[in-house]
This record gives C-alpha cells, sequence and structure tokens, in this order.
C-alpha cells in the first residue's frame, strides 16, 4: 500500500496522510479573485495542488477524490476595477474566469470537481454569519458584522502567532465601531452603486473570509482532509477560515491537514509591477513559452521552497521537452508508474526529485517508462501534440514543405550530399530535424524563429 506523507502547516511536521474516509478524499484551494489575468504567481498553487489531486486520483481512485476550487467573484478590488474602466462587475467576472480557466488548462491543470462562485453561496454565508452570532463569536456594529477574535482561543495558531504578535505585525484595519482591532469583518453594507444582497443587517456583501468558510462547509462538510494555498494566504486568511469554520460547526474539526505553496519570484526579485518584471500567464503563452515549459520548470522545484523563474530555465525545459517528445514519439507508455518515481511524490510531493527521475530514465533509454511516468505530472500530454507540430501540422510553409519533400527526395535516391545540406539549412531555422521510416520529421527548438522562415524566398 501507497505512504503518502504531506507537510502539514498545522503541526509543522511532514505527516503520514490518512483520510477521514478513502472512500471520499476532500480537497479545498483557494482559488483566485477574478478581476484581472492570472500571473504567473498565481499559477504555482495551480500546478502543485494538481500535482497532488492525480496523486490522490491515482491512489485512491479518480471517483473518490472531491477537489474544489473557488472563484471568488465578489471583492472591492473587482469593484474598482468595473469603476475604472466603467464595465459590468458580471461581465469582468465571467471574461476573467474564462481566461483563467483557459491559460490553467493551457498548464495541462486538470479542472476541480467543482469551481464555486462566491456569489452563488451568499445564503449560505448569511446563514453561517447568523449561527455565528447566536453562538456569541461575531457582532453587528454599524451596518456591519465582525468576528470577535477574543472568542476563539486557537485564534493564530496555525501561523503561530499571539494576537498581540498579529496586531504589531499586520495592516489591521482600525475601525471605530471594532471591539479588538483584530476583529475582522463577516459582513458590510454595500451602497447602491455595489454589489449587495440583502440580509439581516441590511443590504451588504461578505467579508472575503467567510466565502471560503461557507462554500468548503457545503460542499465538503463541517471536516475534510485538505485545504490548500499560497503562503501569503496563511495569515490572516486561513486563520480566519479557519475561527470562522471551527466556531461555526465545533462539532468538525474544518481541514486536517493545512499545505502552502511557497512563493514565485522572477530572476531572483519578487515580481511586481513596480520592479517591471510582472508578466501574467498568457503574456508567456503569448511570446511562444508551451504551458508545458512552465509546468515542467514549476515542476522541478520542491513547492515548499520558493520558485525563481528565469528565461534560462524556460529554454532549457524547451529544449528537453523537445528531446523527450522526439524520443517518445510512437512509443507505448508502460504500464506501471515506476517505484522511484511515485515514492518522491508520495514523499510531500517531491517533484523536483520524481523530476530527476524522469532525467534518468530518459538518460538510460527507458522510453516506455519516460513517457508513462511524464504523463502522470502532466507531461508529455498526447492532447499537446500541437504545440511540438510534427512534418505537416501546426506549422506550413510553402518553401518549407517544398525543402522537406526535396529531401526526402534525396535520401531515397542516396544523394546524402544534399540531404544533409538541406538537414543543415533546417537546423539553421532553429528547427530540430530527426528521420523516421524514410521521412524528414521536425519540431521548431528553442531558437525557433517564425520570421525566418516567413523571410524563406
Ligand atoms: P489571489 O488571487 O491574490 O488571492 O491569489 C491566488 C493564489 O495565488 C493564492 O493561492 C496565492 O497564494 C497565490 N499566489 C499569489 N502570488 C503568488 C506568488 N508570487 N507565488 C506563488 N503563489 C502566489
Ligand atoms: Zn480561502
Amino acid at each position: 500500500m501507497t505512504t503518502i506523507k504531506l507537510h502539514n502547516t498545522k503541526t509543522r511536521h511532514k505527516e503520514v496522510f490518512t483520510p477521514l474516509n478513502p472512500d471520499n478524499v476532500r480537497m479545498y484551494v483557494c482559488g483566485p479573485t477574478v478581476y484581472d489575468r492570472a500571473h504567473l504567481g498565481n499559477a504555482r498553487p495551480v500546478v502543485v495542488f494538481d500535482v497532488l489531486y492525480r496523486l490522490l486520483r491515482h491512489v485512491y481512485g479518480a471517483e473518490h477524490v472531491t477537489y474544489v476550487r473557488n472563484f471568488t467573484d465578489v471583492d472591492d478590488k473587482i469593484n474598482a476595477r468595473a469603476a475604472a474602466d466603467g464595465r459590468k462587475i458580471g461581465e469582468i467576472t465571467e471574461e476573467t474566469i474564462g481566461w483563467f480557466l483557459k491559460d490553467m488548462s493551457a498548464l495541462g491543470a486538470l479542472e476541480p470537481d467543482a469551481m464555486p462562485r462566491a456569489t452563488a453561496f451568499i445564503p449560505q454565508m448569511v446563514a453561517m454569519i447568523e449561527d455565528l452570532i447566536a453562538k456569541g463569536h461575531a457582532y453587528e456594529a454599524e451596518g456591519h458584522v465582525l468576528f470577535a477574535v477574543e472568542s476563539y482561543s486557537d485564534y493564530g495558531a496555525l501561523s503561530g502567532r499571539t494576537v498581540d504578535d498579529m496586531i504589531a505585525g499586520a495592516r489591521v484595519e482600525v475601525a471605530p465601531y471594532k471591539r479588538n482591532p483584530m476583529d475582522f469583518v463577516l459582513w458590510k453594507p454595500s451602497s447602491g452603486d455595489l454589489p449587495g444582497w440583502d440580509s439581516p443587517w441590511g443590504r451588504g456583501r461578505p467579508g472575503w473570509h467567510i466565502e471560503c468558510s461557507a462554500m468548503a462547509y457545503e460542499l465538503l462538510g463541517e471536516s475534510f482532509d485538505i485545504h490548500g494555498g499560497g503562503n501569503d494566504l496563511m495569515f490572516p486568511h486561513h486563520e480566519n477560515e479557519i475561527a470562522q469554520s471551527c466556531c461555526a460547526h465545533p462539532e468538525g474539526g474544518f481541514a486536517q491537514v493545512w499545505m502552502h505553496n511557497e512563493m514565485l519570484q522572477v530572476e531572483g526579485k519578487k515580481m511586481s509591477k513596480s520592479l517591471g518584471n510582472f508578466f501574467t500567464v498568457r503574456d508567456l503563452l503569448d511570446q511562444g513559452v508551451p504551458g508545458e515549459v512552465i509546468r515542467f520548470v514549476f515542476l522541478s522545484t520542491h513547492y515548499r521552497k520558493p520558485m525563481d523563474w528565469t528565461a534560462e530555465k524556460a529554454r532549457e525545459a524547451h529544449y528537453i521537452l523537445h528531446r523527450w517528445r522526439q524520443a517518445t514519439l510512437g512509443i507505448k507508455p508502460s504500464e506501471k508508474l515506476d517505484v522511484n518515481f511515485l515514492s518522491a511524490i508520495e514523499d510531500d510531493l517531491n517533484t523536483a526529485g520524481a523530476m530527476a527521475e524522469l532525467h534518468l530514465m530518459a538518460r538510460q533509454g527507458r522510453r516506455s517508462d519516460l513517457l508513462r511516468n511524464a504523463r502522470f505530472l502532466g507531461l508529455l500530454d498526447e492532447e499537446n501534440d500541437d504545440f511540438f507540430p510534427v512534418t505537416g501540422t501546426g506549422l506550413r510553409h510553402e518553401k518549407l514543405d517544398a525543402l522537406v519533400a526535396e529531401r526526402d527526395e534525396a535520401r531515397a535516391r542516396k544523394d546524402f550530399a544534399r540531404a544533409d545540406e538541406i538537414r543543415e539549412f533546417l537546423l539553421g531555422l532553429g528547427l530540430i530535424v530527426s528521420d523516421a521510416n524514410g521521412k524528414t520529421i521536425w519540431h521548431m527548438g528553442p531558437d525557433f524563429d517564425l520570421s525566418k522562415v516567413e523571410s524563406l524566398k
């Protein structure tokens, strides 16, 4: 029997994972606030928890795993964007959700089983808030409802901070209606131009944290297995989720295992608009960096380590993927996963170790194994073939086709001098060229430049 070990932020230990119910393994991951394209950092938790999802499905069976990732489609950042652009909120959120799904699918991420939108769960949020007030954990003040942090003695346990530390370190919003500066908003009033729903406290909208608590309860119950997100969410978002959920449903334990991915940096620096190194997943895809290359680079670093995105890593990943795709062309994948490969993944998602095993398989010429195991990680998928086009697909160019045909003819009549000449020429265009059954096969290499082909006469 396989043993999955996961690092649990709550206990600060790597633990053997034992699901509450192996017939229904449940995972919740905080999803994006939808007002803009996902930046490259946003893609990291998506890829990390996609690997975990694949592992859980492998071990417990696909039909025994439920993965929920929400869309936060009510938030002040969305309101601000709508006001600035003079557009409807619903239009912005729908458009952004569409972009997100498309971009993440380009990275080979499977869609979760449920992708709830916060705005579809307002009655459940209102009910949870009413319950928290009734149980003495929340209070109404000036049209707001606030969670009383002092009413929950374990507040701060996840991130290991005391309330005093938190007040000192956090940018807490001081407001006259708060009993304690750490108290956080469950509900706030909406003026006429802002999205709002009727509630016992007047027309208003939910705070961010209650959204996840209500959706997780509705879709996964009062206790479930894994809760994930980037480590920037640990405090306050996840502390607040725990406080709300454990106070509303003291009979449950909320999430058993908390997992947090480290942040992504770019060329050794924090990704930020002011440093000019901020880019979206779509920017990279549009520059011709295949989603599979992004995925490869991400998987090469363990999720609990900071990940440094560099153009050099992307180039190298592109090149290796070309070689692997060529080596596995027409090959049948092995039936079974490699033992060392799987034990790396099971060891707290050691994808870096698993990637090292793939490199080893490639070096040892174990092509069927390479294909089987790489596909487990969402690499070398058949469906992705369009980004490594083989002769005659993807890229068509009259002159290029003619050259390839001429080379095949030259080889057929054993004019190897001419065949090699054409091969050199194709290589010079940045194509990767190989032969199969007397036919020239080419892929676009990392240095491939479409304009060079366009300018062929
Ligand atoms: P947000 O839409 O800002 O709530 O972020 C969505 C997800 O992306 C959360 O799980 C964040 O923790 C994660 N995230 C944001 N920035 C980064 C980054 N630079 N590196 C890794 N994950 C990030
Ligand atoms: Zn959340």
